[in-house]
């Protein structure tokens, strides 16, 4: 099945987190919201691959290297941010 994806845009903000202090980089979400994501990618097993659909109904399949997670999914501190956002 394949997916819209949601754009994420990279910034080159570096940053921590407030409550564990790990290293996050800042990505702004296509709502214009700043979200940390773990500063380190994750490294996929080989032959991964992430199905994008175009505007046009084709679909694009990219080869998946690395990956990297929203701090938010990371952060031992998770409940204290989902409090804190709500
Ligand atoms: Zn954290």
């Amino acid at each position: 099945m394949a997916e819209k994806v949601a754009a994420l845009e990279f910034t080159s903000q570096r940053g921590q987190c407030s409550t564990c202090g790990a290293e996050v980089i800042w990505v702004l979400t296509q709502n214009r919201k700043r979200m940390p994501m773990d500063a380190e990618p994750v490294k996929m097993p080989p032959g991964q691959y992430k199905l994008a659909e175009r505007d046009d109904g084709s679909v694009d399949a990219y080869l998946v290297n690395r990956v990297w997670i929203s701090h938010f999914a990371t952060c031992k501190d998770s409940d204290f941010h989902r409090k804190e956002t709500r």
